[in-house]
């Protein structure tokens, strides 16, 4: 049945596995029309795998330790054919794309060894892909030596062949070098290679810290990458914990370095603020159980005020110390706001006239973003509802009887009179020009008001939370999470849905008690959302001293 005898036939007996494919076939009439709604789709190289490709993958490579020659040029040979996007060049490493897979090794350097002897010989793009699959082997068993033998050849002779290796190939080298034993060291000053180009990919740092965390003696080059890559702000991969757990648990019965690990992990998670996915959750829940004696781990839910229901617990309130706000109003006022430029869309005119403004008629309770608020429920409403929902806002916190100060922009003065009226009539309101950005000028009267006052907006604030740097970053994380109320939604009766703040920690920490809670999420994310919305998930760990 492996009876091959041309490209179109390959592709046609993967097409024919689609039921999808197939109704389309059905209904059109022939592949050719197929083939021709295929090409109109974006396709990216490196992102390949079409449904074609995909089902070349899983029901033909998947079966085959090698071709032949002849299958093998037909393979090629279709591909090109078949897709505007791959050609002469760069066909090898989409056929190793497709057959990357774990069990796929021996099918992928059959490939190589066909290369070879056709006299072109594989090109770096092809060597390096050949790498990834060795490293998806390693990640399945152990290697033996003559395959790691053959990844350092590999390696030797991309690094022979360019003092310098572009970033692609320093993360595929990396790849190769973690899978073998004793060479994986030499993968080090591949990141540093790759800085000269472009920041590291969580890819190449994960890869390397799980590798490190891997031996029992690596643990601080390990720490160390981590620290670095959360800095960069690039996710550690799941594979970088469950390295550390492993080898935890294997590790004999030395109380107090388990205890020291865990807790420097825990630290880790809670000063960056990660959100572990379920697998790495999972882990720690079995280590509870190999390692009864040292700590205990149980799933946990958490009670409307962020009470645990297995340690009964209250989880930490999320606001910070007299002390930590003085730090950070200090910084946000003087470097970030004045001198951080962050009012470059604003006159120095208008900066002055707002701060004085500001000490005129702070403090406030709640500061509210004005436009942001306007325009939380859709942008597209009549300005006389834009005005309305602006109001609603304002009613709702002075019928608690706050101090409320709207900032605004000049054009909103041509909004609906009458709720325009009643905002000024019962708010502090400033207008900045319209190009103004509004978040500066809310921080600041927000922080200025003092400790206790609130800000109204949507926005996650994320690039001032960036600019405070690495040390107050968390703090500036935690008083916003505590004193921003935003908008949910506006009923059909016009009534208005406001999300409070949560007033307990959301991320990684100890409690009162001793015992630490971890939020986990399902999946690994490399670009977590940042929002202070409660996780549903999460662990109650008690380390036994
Ligand atoms: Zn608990």
């Amino acid at each position: 049945m492996y009876n091959i005898d041309g490209a179109a036939r390959l592709l046609e007996l993967s097409i024919m596995y689609n039921i999808r494919l197939l109704r389309q076939l059905r209904w059109f009439g022939g592949h050719h029309r197929l083939m021709a709604s295929q090409h109109k789709r974006p396709q990216l190289l490196g992102s390949v795998p079409s449904d074609q490709l995909e089902q070349l993958k899983s029901n033909y490579f998947a079966r085959r330790q090698e071709l032949s020659g002849d299958e093998w040029q037909s393979v090629r040979h279709s591909l090109i054919e078949g897709y505007k996007h791959i050609n002469d060049h760069n066909v090898d490493a989409v056929i190793l794309g497709v057959c990357s897979g774990p069990q796929q090794l021996s099918l992928a350097k059959n490939y190589v060894d066909y290369l070879r002897s056709t006299g072109a010989g594989p090109n770096a793009a092809t060597l390096g892909r050949l790498l990834r699959v060795y490293n998806a082997a390693y990640h399945t068993r152990a290697l033996s030596e003559a395959e790691q033998r053959e990844i350092l050849q590999i390696c030797d002779s991309l690094q022979a062949a360019h003092e310098t290796l572009d970033a692609t190939s320093c993360e595929q080298v990396i790849h190769g070098l973690v899978a073998t034993t004793e060479h994986w060291q030499r993968a080090l000053p591949l990141l540093e290679m790759m800085k000269v180009t472009s920041t590291p990919s969580v890819s190449a740092y994960s890869a390397l810290a799980e590798k490190a965390f891997g031996q029992s003696d690596q643990a601080e080059e390990a720490w160390r990458l981590l620290e670095e890559m959360t800095l960069a702000r690039k996710q550690p991969r799941c594979e970088v914990y469950l390295a550390l757990l492993n080898r935890l648990a294997q590790e004999p019965a030395a109380t107090s370095s388990l205890r020291v690990e865990l807790e420097r992990l825990l630290q880790f998670l809670e000063r960056h603020n990660i959100l572990v996915s379920q697998k790495v959750a999972q882990r720690l829940l079995q280590l509870g159980q190999q390692l009864p004696q040292q700590l205990r781990v149980t799933a946990s839910r958490l009670g409307p005020l962020g009470k645990c229901e297995e340690c009964r617990q209250h989880l930490q309130p999320v606001a910070i110390s007299d002390e930590e706000f003085r730090q950070l109003s200090e910084c946000f006022l003087e470097k970030v706001l004045i001198r951080g430029d962050v009012f470059q869309k604003s006159t120095p005119e208008e900066v002055l006239r707002f701060k004085q403004y500001v000490e005129k008629t702070a403090p406030y309770d709640c500061v509210i973003d004005g436009l942001n608020v306007a325009y939380s429920t859709g942008a597209k409403k009549a300005p006389q509802q834009l005005a309305k929902l602006l109001a609603t806002v304002v009613r709702h916190f002075k019928e608690r009887n706050k101090r409320v100060l709207v900032l605004g922009r000049e054009h909103m003065r041509k909004w609906s009179k009458s709720a325009m009226h009643y905002v000024q009539n019962n708010a502090s309101l400033f207008l900045t020009n319209n190009l103004s950005h509004d978040d500066p000028f809310l921080l600041y009267a927000t922080i200025r008001s003092g400790q206790e006052t609130d800000f109204f907006s949507r926005d996650l604030m994320r690039t001032h939370a960036f600019l405070l740097g690495a040390e107050l970053k968390p703090i500036f994380r935690r008083w916003q999470q505590e004193h921003q109320f935003s908008l949910v939604t506006q009923t059909q009766t016009g009534k208005i849905i406001v999300k409070e703040p949560i007033r307990h920690r959301l991320s990684v920490h100890q409690a009162e008690g001793g015992s630490w809670h971890v939020p986990y999420c399902d999946v690994y994310t490399p670009n977590p959302t940042d929002s202070f919305d409660v996780p549903e998930h999460w662990l109650c760990l008690i380390l036994n001293t």
